[in-house]
């Protein structure tokens, strides 16, 4: 989401003459977008702070400005702790507000302190976007992001979601569509719907209020209807909010590939329930069960987290036996991190670093042994991959699979931002490498 919401910045400031660079040094402005999730991501704001300072300084040396601003939840949950850090600081401002990037950057000309966001009222920044354009960057390639819902009411006991988001709101139907058709009309051919808890999404229909709020399965639906749109993903998804007609999507939606990331955190009831998590094992299981009825080839991904306050030797083997039943192909996996304001940091009980450690090392080895085994059942197999980047080399293009795995493959120029199909050679570490199916791979491509 920050990916999205950093393209959306881009779009803000379009009209005042700015756009996207490459490095710090040609900059007139670096706004870091940051994260909060784990103490390692917010903790790096600080050495990013001191390294852009250094460019800056040198800058006004020359006789230059440069602007620094800090977006996103750290500047959301430690604006303060910023200013008092890193007081070269111009702008700071969380993930709802920059959408007043313009009136931000005149107060800045004016003023010589610092400008927050608290400086201007509060309102839903997707009232005031501009149209996505192309020249600021924010539309780069055949693949993109759109945020349909945003925040999160569900109070998992770790997270900070909820205090730095803010609370759960989706977008109107409308809203979402007009933005996916802009997408397709910029030649998008994959769309990812993005949200904190994306499958409780439930927007204001086309109808209005009367007609009562869209669940995520029908605004999927409406999506397919989009010329040009061939692919459609979303995440992430909180378990207990599957609900039928999301799960019949996966069934009746060709567009939808078949992957799905829907993080379980851990496979103890006993944790899952302390984590205020509204599923047990079971549920999850149950769960999975619906969704490989409905589309039987559907690849998981999932989150975990070891070391929650008071897990046990036997909840973290619980853990093991939850991923040796499902079956992951990909999947993200961290240590427990306690974070400013939750409620699980107050707890007693933490667990040592290096037993977080161990379990870590443990629970990642038998997920890379999961990810592996997939990934050799494709050689030989033939899959549709949509070329959206290009390799180092010329010719080199490097695409994804219907269930995410990154495939690289030596191809014609004008298969460059198609979906072609290709057939699975080989396996390296984290990606597969293919050759074209077919010599004459047009006909797929179209
Ligand atoms: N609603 C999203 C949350 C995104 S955060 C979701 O359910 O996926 C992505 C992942 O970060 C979470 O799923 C969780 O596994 C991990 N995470 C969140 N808070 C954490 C914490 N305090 N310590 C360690 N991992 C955490």
């Amino acid at each position: 989401m920050n990916v999205y919401d950093s393209t959306r910045m881009a779009d803000v400031l379009a009209p005042l003459g700015y756009r996207a660079v490459d490095s710090v040094d040609a900059a007139d402005m670096v706004i870091l977008n940051t994260c909060h999730i784990r103490e390692k991501a917010a903790e790096k704001v600080y050495s990013e702070l001191g390294r852009i300072n250094i460019v800056r300084r040198r800058k006004e040396d020359a006789g230059d400005k440069m602007i620094i601003a800090v977006a996103g939840c750290v500047a959301q949950a430690e604006g303060a702790e910023i200013l008092r850090r890193a007081p070269y600081v111009d702008m700071v401002f969380g993930p709802q507000a920059y959408h007043n990037l313009p009136q931000m950057v005149a107060r800045l000309s004016r003023s010589t302190g610092a400008v927050l966001e608290t400086d201007f009222p509060v309102e839903s920044k997707f009232d005031h976007l501009p149209e996505l354009t192309v020249e600021s960057g924010a539309v780069d390639g055949c693949s993109a992001f759109l945020t349909v819902q945003e925040g999160c009411d569900k109070f998992c006991a770790f997270c900070v979601v909820p205090y730095t988001r803010g609370i759960e709101y989706s977008r109107p139907v409308g809203d979402v569509l007009h933005e996916a058709r802009r997408l397709a009309d910029l030649g998008v051919r994959e769309i990812t719907l993005l949200g904190q808890n994306v499958n409780n999404y439930h927007g204001e229909g086309p109808g209005g209020a009367a007609g009562g709020p869209w669940g995520l399965g029908g605004l999927i639906g409406e999506v397919a209807h989009i010329t040009g749109i061939e692919r459609i993903r979303y995440t992430t998804s909180y378990p207990a909010d599957m609900d039928d007609d999301l799960i019949a999507a996966h069934r009746d939606v060709p567009q939808l590939m078949p992957f799905l990331h829907l993080p379980v955190q851990s496979g103890s009831d006993k944790v899952l329930k302390a984590m205020n998590r509204a599923h047990t094992a079971g549920d999850y299981g149950a769960l999975v069960a619906r969704l490989r009825a409905a589309r039987p080839d559907i690849a998981l991904s999932s989150d975990f987290i070891v070391g929650f306050p008071g897990e046990t030797d036997d909840d973290f083997e619980q853990t093991l036996r939850l991923v040796e039943r499902t079956g992951f192909v990909q999947a993200y996996s961290f240590k427990y991190s306690p974070r400013p304001g939750t409620p699980a940091a107050a707890l007693g009980n933490q667990i040592d670093e290096p037993l977080k450690e161990s379990r870590l090392a443990r629970l990642q080895g038998l997920l890379a042994e999961q990810q592996k085994a997939f990934n050799d059942s494709c050689v030989g197999r033939t899959q549709s991959v949509l070329l959206d980047r290009r390799g180092r080399k010329p010719g080199q293009m490097v695409g994804r699979s219907p269930y995410m795995q990154p495939v690289h493959v030596t191809a014609p120029d004008e298969l460059f931002g198609t979906v072609a199909d290709l057939r699975i050679d080989a396996v390296s570490a984290n990606s597969l490498s293919a050759t074209l199916a077919r010599a004459d791979n047009k006909g797929a491509a179209a």
